[in-house]
């Protein structure tokens, strides 16, 4: 199946033949990770890891059920999750004198225990994330590692003195996030959703966008500002310097496997996966050409260019296996290895070793010598120009239009006053839903697509994946 032909099919077909997941378990929307799936997905969760812990927060990890009444006390919250939660009712044989669900998200389960932790003004700020699973019963069709009915799922919840410190946690993830993503080579953008769509029980969400290669828009995470929404229910109260007791203000920030979907959704083409450096098992595979006569000397050469960039903490893979090369390629091909290095008696007679780069094919001749530098550096290329190539093609992908007829299947950029209505029409008419205005905003003179007001905000639309 070619990637520009039906995307959504090809889109199965490479997850399945790259062996990510299987989706044979017997729930749906439930797939097992396969060990080569789950080895990118634990790569992206040490990032993520590293980025937070690096930002002073801490790591935690709280039950799997939550109490009914606790999940209650938050209106809009429980509103929103009412049709999605998964229940446990029975203990055995006997019926549970308060049902519990599994968490479709951690606030009701850690708010709770927040009122305790929090006393004092010196308790401030709290910053803790954690990396579980949750559970939501989608009804639309389930796709792996987009739309999932059990999440992996990392979310971080933070509690503040007051609204201004909540907002410097809100930009500090916006920080976080950008250095992870480069890492990832994902392009996104920031959105502030309507208030119609935003997450339940927040004062304010921000979705985070990236657009797939069919012109239809997956959103990899979300930050919500909750201001006192939740503390306020959940009794989460500090004393301040003057002795007077306060609500927290507080953020969370949530992402998912729809990661690992992305990448291979923007990057992969038709001979498999093409995983960003960083998040590759293997970053090199090494390929001995060997010719009749040269075996031993030729395998030597690989086990020696093998070692030499392992010691140097490259993860690099050696493919010694007795078939021919063509095949190999094949195979770390739709694997989505970034760097091939193929080495025969040409290459060892130059002191050459000859790089061939995944994303683009590119061959090139490298001095044997210099090779863990040049690996380095190759590699940092290549990172560099996915994520380049990747945000060229989001911009380009993304139309800016005056009238709402007969739209592309693209990203769309049109005026919108900000009034709820006319939001609402414009959903209507394009038949996509609205993502929101960037939150840093942007240079843009225009009239709403429905009133024709004068207006400085565009509005980003699409239809989700
Ligand atoms: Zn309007």
């Amino acid at each position: 199946m070619k990637k520009a032909e039906d995307f959504s099919e090809w889109y199965n077909e490479i997850v399945e033949r790259a062996n990510l997941t299987d989706k044979r378990y017997p729930v749906k929307g439930m797939n097992v990770w396969t060990p080569y799936g789950w080895k990118i997905m634990q790569a992206m969760d040490s990032h993520i890891r590293e980025g937070f812990d690096a930002t002073g927060h801490q790591e935690v990890c709280f039950p799997l059920l939550i109490p009914e009444d606790q999940f209650a006390k938050e209106k809009e919250h429980i509103k929103g999750f009412d049709t999605e939660v998964f229940w446990v009712t029975h203990a055995g044989l006997n019926p549970l004198d308060v049902k519990l669900l599994l968490r479709p998200t951690s606030e009701t389960a850690m708010y709770p225990i927040f009122a305790l932790w929090v006393r004092s003004h010196a308790d401030l700020p709290l910053k803790t994330y954690q990396l579980v699973n949750t559970f939501r019963y989608e009804t639309k069709q389930t796709r792996a590692f987009i739309r999932v009915r059990e999440i992996h799922f990392f979310e971080s919840h933070t509690c503040h003195a007051d609204f201004e410190d909540a907002e410097r946690q809100v930009k500090e993830d916006y920080e976080i996030l950008g250095l992870l993503a480069k890492k990832w080579c994902l392009p996104y953008k920031l959105l502030k959703r309507t208030d119609w769509d935003k997450f339940p029980g927040a004062s304010y969400t921000v979705g985070i966008d990236t657009l797939l290669p069919d012109g239809r828009s997956l959103q990899l995470g979300s930050i919500h500002q909750y201001m006192e929404n939740f503390s306020k229910p959940y009794e989460i109260k500090y004393e301040d310097e003057k002795g007077e007791h306060k609500y927290v203000h507080q953020t969370t920030f949530g992402m998912s496997e729809r990661l690992v979907g992305a990448v291979v959704a923007i990057h992969g083409d038709d001979k498999g996966l093409v995983l960003p450096p960083d998040i590759a098992t293997n970053q090199i595979v090494i390929v001995p050409v060997l010719a009749k006569g040269e075996t031993e000397r030729v395998s030597a050469a690989a086990r020696d260019l093998h070692d030499e960039l392992k010691k140097a903490r490259v993860r690099v893979h050696l493919d010694d296996r007795d078939m021919r090369p063509g095949a190999k390629y094949f195979d770390w091909e739709l694997k989505g290895v970034p760097l091939r290095l193929e080495l025969g008696t040409k290459d060892m007679e130059k002191g050459v070793v000859t790089f061939v780069r995944r994303d683009t094919g590119e061959k090139t001749l490298k001095d044997r010598k210099h090779v863990v530098k040049e690996v380095r550096d190759m590699l940092a290329l290549i990172s560099k120009e996915m994520l380049a190539r990747a945000a060229g093609e989001m911009e380009k992908n993304i139309v800016t239009v005056q009238s709402l007829e007969n739209l592309p299947e693209r990203m769309i950029r049109t005026g919108w006053c900000g009034g709820e209505e006319c939001g609402h029409e414009i959903e209507v008419r394009s038949d996509m839903n609205i993502l929101g205005t960037l939150v840093d905003g942007e240079k843009y003179s225009g009239a709403c697509a429905i009133c024709g007001k004068p207006t400085k905000t565009p509005v980003y639309l699409a239809r989700a994946m």
